[in-house]
């Protein structure tokens, strides 16, 4: 009750965890640094909020640290496949209610999601998907993906769709999907009324399922 600042712990800080480490610390959280390796634990002790070497697989250690009490840990541990499993298995166990790991293939993904994870990241893999998307069609600047099967796009407003109200489009009933926004210029309009006119350099956050998102690229974007 009452803690103002979320708490994070980051396990493992090569160059996946130490990046988020530094972010999360930039932007002022509370943030717990973990490694095994001393040169590396030091490295992050100015700019994390505490830098300690430990074993993430030993359950004393990390119920001595407290991370029970922690709202985020992130599992960032990405070679030794074990390590990433146990951690993760024993956080979970101990009550964190939201543990995000890092999985380096398939196999490792479905066994982390097995055992609790909330979030599995793949980071080459989903840099490589959200890169292909933005370079496959000219209009997509930028894709994020939800889930397996939902994304959000930031989209160039197609041709077909200028001078039209959303009404008039109507995506929502033609392929189940939302413009949650609309950019123009340098004002963006957060959920457009249905009047909302669609002009020619507009750009448009869709979000719905990618089936979806594939029928309305190919109606209304490409030319
Ligand atoms: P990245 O791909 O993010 O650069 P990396 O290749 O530098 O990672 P990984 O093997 O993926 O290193 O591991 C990341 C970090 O996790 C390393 O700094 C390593 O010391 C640490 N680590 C590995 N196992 C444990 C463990 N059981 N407890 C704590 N830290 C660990």
């Amino acid at each position: 009750m009452g803690r103002m600042k979320k708490q994070f712990a980051v396990i493992g800080l090569g160059r996946f965890g130490g990046a988020i480490c530094r972010t999360l610390s930039e932007q002022g959280a509370e943030v717990l640094a973990i490694d095994s390796d001393e040169d590396r634990v030091n490295e992050f002790s100015t700019i994390a909020t505490h830098a300690v070497i430990a074993d993430s697989t030993d359950e004393n250690v990390l119920k001595s640290l407290g991370l029970r009490n922690f709202d985020h840990v992130i599992v960032a541990i990405g070679d030794d496949i074990q390590a990433s499993i146990l951690t993760t298995l024993i956080l979970k166990e101990m009550g964190v209610p939201r543990v995000t790991a890092k999985a380096q293939n398939d196999y490792h993904e479905k066994v982390l999601r097995k055992i609790g994870a909330d979030h599995v990241i793949h980071p080459e893999r989903d840099m490589g998907a959200r890169l292909a998307h933005n370079i496959t069609s000219t209009n997509v600047l930028d894709y994020l993906e939800l889930s397996d099967e939902h994304s959000i796009l930031e989209v160039v407003s197609g041709q077909k769709m200028h001078g039209k109200s959303l009404v008039d489009l109507d995506v929502r009933a033609k392929f189940g999907v939302n413009i949650v926004a609309i950019k123009k210029g340098s004002s963006i309009n957060v959920s457009p009324r249905a009047d909302q006119i669609v002009e020619e350099g507009d750009i448009l956050i869709v979000i719905g399922a990618d089936v979806d998102i594939d029928r309305f690229k190919n109606q209304l974007l490409e030319e």
